[in-house]
């Protein structure tokens, strides 16, 4: 136990950080210690025992949990995690993410996130749907389109997600595709929900690369994670003319100053699962190539890679967090004392996936669907809107852009929590 939080529950480093950096937020608005420990905490949390039978007639226990962060403003709202190390503490943390995301972002939802303890390249297509299906089950008495909705994170996608919707529908006894975002367009997902989330990080990118008078085609970007967000990202980024010089993903790093050629990548990996012998460039570690001398540097995999070990010696000029909590503590200090690398925040670069699961649950709802170019048009004007209120927040008080967009997200919770006053 440490002065930053006191839960047994969510012990973890990665909760520490979230609860470091939201303290470090509550200290800068000056939010009361009353409001502070309502406002900081995770509302309630679930845990699951998910059976799941092998295809070889086993059954094998996996855990599961879905923590629902703030209900304050709405349905709770976040991803749901297929990781051999997810934790409670990790999914309370992006949970808590997930609410100052939602509000800087300005939609009507509080912060969930969910997971399971599986590495999902372990099942099979039947199990992973088993597995999908159960955990849903679990979940039905405290989900739905007014209670909590959740989406795709690292490990889950499309698929998953409709199985879940189905899970759900099959409950209720009618197609209900609003308990889900992220679905195949079949079952009423929403044109340019998978890209969205790349597609605002570049799009972010763009807009700060424009401040600093360097033209897209004269950036070099390096990308760690070739997932649904760094992959997308680095499609969108070639899109406008960007250099992307390294990608990578678990099993390692590609490296070529000439470019590699993105699409390539994208069909490798469709094809082999993995960039593993990817002969676009020259093998690098992870480690390598958070290092590598780029104008963007993008971590688009998981929490915690830019350490006080690795921060001092980054090379680029703009840190895009399309990852949540990519950045820990220490080495944010570090980067506080080092002008000329600007940092995109997480809550702010990776927001377009979950702004595209509002439009998609707003679609669902009214059962009337957007076109792709009005989605996307939609998607900038709520990225730009986010965006101009971190940087007036940023000027005004003189705050790093993390914490800009950390005390706006903050302070609307804390707002909304203070408007209902506490019940009963
Ligand atoms: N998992 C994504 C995130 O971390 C998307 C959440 C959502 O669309 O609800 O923001």
């Amino acid at each position: 136990m440490n002065q930053h939080h006191n839960s047994r529950l969510y012990q973890s480093e990665v909760f520490r950080m979230a609860c470091r950096q939201f303290d470090l937020a509550a200290d800068a608005i000056n939010l009361s210690a009353e409001v502070r420990a309502r406002v900081k905490y995770p509302r309630r949390a679930i845990a699951v025992s998910i059976p799941v039978r092998r295809d070889d007639g086993r059954i094998q226990m996996f855990e599961g949990y879905r923590v629902q962060h703030s209900l304050a403003t709405g349905p709770s709202k976040g991803g749901i995690r297929f990781h051999q190390d997810v934790t409670i503490g990790e999914v309370a943390a992006l949970s808590m993410w997930m609410s100052w995301k939602c509000a800087l972002a300005g939609l009507p939802y509080g912060g969930a996130k969910g997971g399971v303890v599986v590495d999902p390249r372990t099942l099979s297509p039947t199990e992973l749907e088993r597995l999908s299906r159960r955990y849903m089950q679990e979940l039905i008495p405290f989900v739905g389109p007014d209670i909590d909705i959740p989406a795709p994170d690292v490990g889950t996608n499309e698929q998953i997600m409709g199985w879940m919707a189905d899970t759900y529908s099959n409950h209720v006894g009618h197609l209900e595709p609003a308990v889900v975002t992220g679905k195949p367009l079949a079952l009423g997902g929403s044109a340019g929900r998978r890209e969205a989330t790349g597609h605002g990080v570049a799009y972010l990118i763009r807009a700060y690369l424009e401040e600093l008078g360097i033209p897209p085609a004269q950036a070099t970007v390096a990308i760690q994670g070739f997932g649904n967000v760094g992959g997308e990202t680095a499609l969108a980024l070639a899109e406008f003319g960007a250099r992307i010089i390294a990608i990578s993903d678990y099993t390692g790093g590609i490296h070529n100053p000439a470019g590699i050629d993105v699409k390539k990548a994208h069909a490798y990996v469709a094809y082999n699962k993995s960039l593993r012998e990817f002969d676009g460039g020259a093998p690098i570690t992870n480690e390598q190539l958070l290092e590598l001398e780029c104008t963007v540097l993008a971590p688009c995999a998981l929490e915690r890679v830019i350490t006080e070990e690795n921060a001092p010696r980054l090379r680029c000029r703009l840190l895009a967090e399309g990852a949540n909590g990519p950045t820990t503590n220490a080495a944010d200090k570090i980067l506080g004392d080092r002008p000329e690398i600007e940092v995109i925040p997480d809550v702010l670069c990776n927001a377009g996936g979950v702004i595209v699961s509002y439009f998609e649950w707003l679609q669902n709802r009214q059962s009337y669907y957007w076109t792709r170019a009005e989605v996307l048009e939609k998607l900038h004007r709520q990225l730009d809107q986010a965006r101009e209120a971190v940087e007036a927040q940023k000027r005004k008080m003189k705050f790093s852009r993390r914490l800009a967009a950390l005390t706006l997200g903050i302070q609307r919770v804390a707002d909304a929590k203070l408007a209902r006053g506490l019940f009963p």
